[in-house]
């Protein structure tokens, strides 16, 4: 299912050696398969192709300039939640009509800049905030195209700081007052046109349940939209989950036969396509970790090896400021050294050199004995990776590469001292 896996005893990207990657670019340095990538865009389109459905990038999950690029041409829409991202969307190539704008913050200027750049639809998350929308249009005499962020109260059994479907988190409207709210659009906001209709539950979702239970509770609240005020879609979000633990493994056909519960592209389409076939809305789906998260790694250095008074250290020339979730929500990326090894393994913490106890990238893992000097590979690192890197302790940001069949390039550059102070100004003389 993904295009990492040893080679002649090296961790290899689809047909380049990784050593060869961190020997010239050195490390931290994430690596992107393109062939994963668009394999994945491509894999949803053909799972969904029974319904009039649109792919819709969530930006956030990576949006590098070249990731960008190559889901653009393949002919994208794009899933924005900043001013920021719809930036980046037009300067990577990419389609203003097929962007839809999420997020609870918007502002004036961002809101502005939308109208101008004529985005496909505003997905909201409030009434407060569609009022906004209607004074800026009308300032701008422009009608903006709408959609109400329902949130339907169903749990999506992932991390708590990724479920936003339920009645305790700050995402959406509450299901029992959206009809309502179309009513107040309808009558009081002459400057927004109902477009659609969106919902987005939650992150790493692993079971297509969840999904199923909110489209049932959402579906009669959709057709009725549509009857009385034209909408025509339904964006139902992303969240589809990917494998972290095991992800090697699961490169293969094999793994996916043994184990059925994990919630596939083509398992996803065929239980949703029932239930949204008959409703005659253009479905828009919104992938960010699936298309990207399995297709990258961050390689990194062993630095040295500490052994504690409890535990054994590798430190690790990445840090929390490289790639964050495991400090943040406690993610998981299995650990391969790029030199395979063969049976020798201890059990230890991978952490990295940020001055924060919360700066692991490991906690008790058992993992191949590596020493000072090997590169090893952090799996699935390319959605919420290098995106939600800062320079934290005063440390550039990685460089990024994308490896095409036995090519690869440099899409990112390491960023330099003088780069990371740019924008700084010195205090003035007195
Ligand atoms: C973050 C987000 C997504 C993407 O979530 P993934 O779990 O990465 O697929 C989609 N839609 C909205 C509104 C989001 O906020």
């Amino acid at each position: 299912m993904h295009s990492f896996s040893y080679k002649d005893g090296s961790l290899h990207c689809e047909n380049v050696n990784l050593a060869d990657i961190a020997r010239e670019v050195g490390t931290p340095a994430f690596v992107y398969s393109k062939r994963d990538i668009a394999g994945s865009l491509a894999a949803f389109r053909q799972a969904l192709s029974p319904l009039d459905a649109h792919v819709a990038y969530a930006v956030k999950a990576c949006s590098s300039k070249a990731v960008l690029q190559l889901l653009a041409r393949q002919g994208a829409g794009f899933d924005i939640v900043s001013g920021g991202e719809l930036w980046r969307v037009i300067n990577a190539g990419g389609d203003p009509a097929l962007c839809t704008y999420a997020g609870v913050g918007k502002t004036e200027p961002e809101i502005r800049y939308a109208l101008e750049q004529g985005i496909y639809c505003f997905n909201c998350e409030s009434e407060e905030e569609l009022r906004a929308i209607d004074r800026v249009a009308g300032k701008m005499g422009k009608v903006a195209p709408v959609a109400v962020r329902v949130n339907p109260h169903v749990d999506a059994h992932t991390h708590k700081y990724i479920t936003t479907g339920t009645n305790e988190n700050k995402f959406g409207v509450d299901i029992d007052r959206i009809e309502k709210l179309y009513a107040a659009i309808h009558a009081t906001m002459p400057n927004l046109q109902p477009r659609g209709i969106q919902m987005h539950i939650g992150s790493q979702l692993t079971e297509v349940q969840p999904y199923l239970m909110a489209i049932e509770k959402v579906a009669p609240i959709a057709m009725s939209l549509k009857e009385r005020y034209g909408i025509e879609f339904w964006s139902i979000g992303g969240g589809v989950g990917i494998v972290y633990d095991g992800c090697l493994e699961s490169a293969s056909a094999n793994w996916w036969r043994q184990h059925p519960e994990q919630m596939t592209i083509e398992g996803f389409a065929a239980a949703v396509i029932p239930l949204l076939q008959p409703l005659g809305l253009r479905i828009i789906v919104e992938p960010g970790r699936r298309l990207v998260g399995n297709a990258a790694v961050m390689l990194t250095t062993c630095l040295y090896e500490k052994q504690g008074e409890a535990k054994l250290f590798k430190i690790v020339d990445a840090g929390m400021n490289d790639i964050i979730r495991p400090a943040l929500y406690e993610g998981f990326h299995e650990i391969w050294p790029v030199k395979e090894h063969h049976g020798d393994t201890v059990t230890a913490d991978v952490v990295g050199p940020v001055c924060e106890s919360a700066d692991f990238q490991a906690q008790d893992r058992q993992i191949p004995d590596v020493k000072p000097g090997e590169i090893l590979a952090e799996m699935s690192a390319g959605a919420y990776g290098f995106s939600m890197a800062s320079t934290y302790n005063s440390r550039p940001l990685a460089a990024e590469v994308m490896v095409d069949g036995d090519r690869w390039q440099i899409i990112r550059r390491r960023q330099s001292l003088q780069e990371m102070v740019q924008g700084e100004c010195g205090l003035e003389e007195r």
